[in-house]
């Protein structure tokens, strides 16, 4: 079976990100045995998508649209594979009322162009997408064709793939088996450390290892292939068990876990309380702490002192020592993470206290410089200071990536 790849957008083209859908597709079809001819990319326009998914359809026997199935104009996929198949779209009732059902929830009106997302092939029939409102669709054509149209978003997309291709290529191509995947999530070290300590185990083939580099944090994806998936699933196991050996407390989670979600409920474990004292990262860090349910247990509020003065009134920091050492010190970090411990009367205390740029470096201070305090009950105050590269938004997540992972200790 020959299969090919049609990554559709603008922002593919434009360089504004990267395709690693396609990317995780094309290994995906490499380990169930289907040779891969070709990847395109094309932007959002219905001539050359139309001009190359005819030509795919040519040359292969199934083909992968990526992305361009949204409710919006430029989401023009959908049409234009059923063009390019010879087949038309009908609305499928059920879609449909799912699609009520859910904008209803919301309390927001439907419009024409959502219930686009409820058309399917005449020939052919929806994928669920249990991520989001865009179903994929799968055309099964009468010359024996194969269309499957997926969502951009990662998120949605792997899932699916998962869920929906792996089996359905599977029945296709006779072949058993099935493929299962799990992401350790890595902080505090960087990609190339991360990687070196586990070089020997990215050569095998199964299970395969990939190192994705994130802001902030590593991730590592173990994919197993297997006949069955309690079988891929103590394949995986083992794998993770060695790499948790090699690279212990820097693993924080797996999969779709965040490091706000793991630094929560470690919390809430151990029935303690964290609050903030934020310069440079103006609350991003209690931001991503109550991004997570259940964080009221265990932050109790934080102040975003962005000037001097507020440091001093807020958060109790001596303007002898912010006169001394400067705003962004060691001292400073400290003294911020004292006072936002003392006054909220937490367990912990975070100060975060840096140089997010562009502007407003010095070679002594330079841009990214950033002191992160942790002051705990009970034990000597941490701090940590980071050089961090990167935008503004790189450096202030940078920092409270940090600031998390000291709670974590
Ligand atoms: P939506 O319903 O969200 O509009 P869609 O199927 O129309 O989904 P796109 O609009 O093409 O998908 O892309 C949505 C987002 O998904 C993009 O902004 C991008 O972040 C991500 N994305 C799209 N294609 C890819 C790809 N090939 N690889 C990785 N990410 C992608
Ligand atoms: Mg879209």
């Amino acid at each position: 079976m020959r299969a090919e790849i049609v990554s559709v957008g603008t922002e593919l083209l434009l360089g504004q990100i990267v395709d690693t859908n396609a990317a995780y597709l094309a290994r995906v079809l490499s380990e169930l045995g289907i040779a891969l001819y070709r990847r395109v990319t094309v932007g959002d326009n219905r001539e050359r998508l139309l001009a190359a998914l005819t030509e795919a359809l040519t040359s292969s026997d199934v083909v992968f649209t990526i992305g361009g199935l949204g409710p919006t104009m430029d989401d023009i996929t959908r049409d234009v594979l059923a063009e390019a198949m010879g087949d038309t779209l009908h609305p499928d009732e059920q879609i449909a009322a799912q699609l009520r059902r859910f904008f209803e929830q919301r309390g927001m009106p439907i419009l024409e162009s959502n219930l686009r997302q409820a058309l399917v092939p005449s020939a052919g029939r929806a994928i669920p997408n249990p991520n989001g409102t865009a179903p994929g669709l799968l055309f099964e054509g009468r010359n024996g064709k194969i269309a499957i149209a997926l969502p951009g978003p990662p998120n949605e997309f792997i899932p699916m793939v998962n869920d929906f291709v792996v089996p359905y290529l599977r029945t296709r191509t006779g072949g058993k088996g099935v493929i299962r995947s799990l992401v350790l999530r890595v902080v505090g070290v960087g990609e190339s450390f991360a990687e070196d300590r586990i070089k020997d185990l990215m050569q095998d083939a199964n299970p395969t290892v990939a190192p994705y580099a994130k802001v902030g944090e590593v991730h590592l994806r173990i994919t197993a292939f297997a006949e069955t998936p309690a079988e891929a699933d103590r394949i995986i196991s083992d794998r993770a068990a060695l790499i948790r050996q090699r690279l212990g407390h820097a693993i924080y989670g797996e999969n779709e876990e965040t490091l706000e979600q793991v630094v929560v409920s470690l919390l809430q474990q151990k029935q303690q309380t964290v609050a903030t004292g934020e310069s440079c990262t103006g609350g991003l860090l209690s931001s991503r702490i109550t991004d997570v349910p259940g964080s009221s247990k265990v932050f109790l509020g934080g102040i975003v002192a962005y000037s001097n003065a507020a440091k001093t009134d807020f958060l109790g920091v001596d303007s002898a020592l912010l006169a001394r050492f400067g705003a962004v010190s060691e001292e400073v970090a400290r003294s911020m993470a004292e006072g936002a411990q003392q006054r909220f009367g937490t367990t912990y205390g975070i100060g975060i206290t840096g140089i997010a740029g562009p502007e407003g470096g010095t070679p002594e201070k330079p841009v990214g410089l950033v002191y992160i305090g942790l002051s705990q009950r009970g034990r000597a105050p941490i701090v940590e200071r980071c050089e961090f590269i990167g935008s503004r938004a790189i450096v202030r997540h940078r920092a409270t990536q940090t600031a998390l992972n000291l709670l974590r200790l």
